[in-house]
């Protein structure tokens, strides 16, 4: 087994450059499609039509965006729901988009034979695998950003220069949890302590696979998001 699509994850849509954005500031759409589900879910539509028109993309809500989008119309929608809703309901709207994201990678990039394999073999092994298929996607997230991924104990993700941080970079943290804890540690949790937003180079998010981050402290994302990520993932 090697890295990228030969395990299993579909990288081969290579986003090219259109309509003046250069191709490298581009994120997946499904940043965009799920914001939308997760935010029409906790909220309803009617509050999803005040963020969608805050961001100045109101048609996106009715017909989500098939291609790849500017990394700062996501940006934007991030900051458009912070503007309507409390910084906690925020919060739990943007981890439940990552879970949902994260659900759309396991049922439509992963195929379900890479799904059994990477929970059968020891975490270690799961986890760099897990990594390295993340990282032969990060182009779907990272936009302009540069994706670093190093197994250890406990495994770290960089994001240097997270084009798409939202304080607690919540949306990121369930997209990685979810996809954990489905393929490698059932109680696999993810920390948050150094971001773009404070002024670090790289977000930084430290995966433990045996969920010992509980009661630590640090940047835990909301009981809210933890309960919108756990209803996510059937956990
Ligand atoms: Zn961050």
């Amino acid at each position: 087994m090697t890295a990228g699509p030969a395990h299993g994850i579909d990288a081969s849509a290579t986003p090219a450059a259109a309509d003046g954005v250069d191709a490298r500031s581009r994120v997946g759409p499904n940043a965009v499609i799920q914001l939308g589900h997760a935010l029409r879910a906790q909220h309803g539509k009617a509050l999803a039509i005040q963020v969608y028109e805050a961001a100045g993309l109101r048609g996106w809500l009715d017909q989500p965006p098939e291609d790849m989008v500017d990394e700062r119309a996501v940006d934007q929608l991030f900051h458009a729901l912070r503007g309507r809703l409390a910084a906690e309901e925020a919060a739990a709207v943007a981890a439940e988009a990552g879970a949902r994201t994260a659900e759309y990678l396991l049922a439509n990039r992963i195929p379900r034979p890479a799904h059994g394999m990477l929970r059968l073999l020891p975490q270690p092994l799961s986890a760099r695998l897990l990594l390295r298929a993340i990282g032969a996607n990060a182009w779907t997230f990272t936009g302009s950003g540069i994706f670093r991924a190093r197994p250890g104990s406990p495994h770290r993700v960089e994001i240097v220069s997270n084009p798409i941080a939202i304080p607690g970079c919540v949306w990121h943290v369930a997209v990685f949890e979810t996809l954990f804890r489905a393929l490698v540690a059932p109680h696999a949790r993810v920390r948050h302590d150094s971001c773009c937003l404070d002024g670090a180079p790289a977000c930084l998010f430290e995966i433990d696979p045996h969920g010992g981050y509980e009661g630590r402290g640090g940047l835990e994302i909301p009981r809210t998001a933890r309960a919108a990520v756990s209803k996510a993932v059937g956990g």
